[in-house]
């Protein structure tokens, strides 16, 4: 039988309680897809070093700050290295990921404001999987394009 492609995907999304405020995020599509492919589970935000729960952090520019004001850019940054590093190791086909997240999101992403709004652009680690040209999806996407 031949091997299944690999996908990495956001971890909560499997089911991992690894969220700022220490919940998962399941995705029943998302999990469906462990019937076609490999899926490797990843929290950029805990290989950098964070611990669940934590306050919530949203990007302004290249920095990343939590809401009491603190810079978490280099935690985000290193979790975005991390997931690089297994992205490659693994030889992924593409990436799925969590919506609107400092680290994971994908196209949209809060605004840095802490209101709730939304700007576009990429979370750190969505970022750094786009620039080494890992195909990334969204967790709301139409996964049909892939095999
Ligand atoms: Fe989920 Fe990504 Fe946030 Fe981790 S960093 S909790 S995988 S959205």
């Amino acid at each position: 039988m031949a091997k299944k492609a690999t996908l990495l995907v956001s971890a909560c999304l499997l089911g991992e309680r690894c969220r700022y405020d220490g919940r998962a995020s399941e995705s029943p599509a998302v999990q469906a897809l462990g019937k076609r492919f490999e899926l490797v589970p990843v929290c950029p935000e805990i290989l950098g070093g964070l611990t669940t729960p934590r306050l919530p952090a949203e990007r302004r520019g290249l920095r990343v700050v939590r809401s009491d004001g603190t810079d978490v850019s280099a935690a985000f940054r290193l979790g975005a290295e991390r997931t690089l590093a297994v992205a490659r190791e693994r030889n992924v086909a593409a990436a799925i990921l969590k919506s609107r997240s400092p680290s994971c999101g994908v196209g949209r992403i809060y605004d840095g404001t802490f209101s709730g709004r939304l700007r576009d652009g990429d979370g750190i680690t969505a970022e750094w999987l786009r620039c080494a040209g890992i195909p990334l999806f969204d967790e709301n996407d139409d996964f049909a394009a892939l095999n």
